[in-house]
């Protein structure tokens, strides 16, 4: 199972913030060049998975399989808030039959 850590607390083996080529492309700051700007985070979630789970992103995602194998982890910097990376992660886990568990912060959000 790829489980989603915080890069400002812990090492990740594979980094998936801005500007990875895994990295959200819509952002709550204003500041920085790196995407399109929402208002919530909720909203960059939804939006990220929309774009994640698109057509044109077959490629990211079937990189994603090849370069994050299963047990590995995966980081990014908001966590334990919900972002990007539980949806990556949550493609890997289902592509490989685990059961969705959440995070709980992201369950809370979207129950
Ligand atoms: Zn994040």
């Amino acid at each position: 199972m790829v489980t989603v850590v915080n890069l400002t607390k812990e090492k990740a083996d594979k980094a998936v913030c801005r500007p990875t080529i895994y990295g959200n492309p819509f952002v709550l700051s204003p500041s920085g060049p790196y995407g399109f700007r929402v208002l919530t985070r909720e909203d960059a979630i939804l939006r990220f998975a929309e774009y994640f789970y698109s057509e044109s992103r077959r490629d990211l995602r079937q990189r994603a399989l090849l370069e994050i194998p299963d047990g590995s982890t995966i980081g990014c910097h908001c966590d334990p808030l919900p972002c990007h990376a539980h949806i990556i992660a949550g493609y890997l886990n289902w592509k490989r039959n685990y059961k969705w568990e959440g995070p709980k912060a992201v369950t809370k959000i979207y129950a």
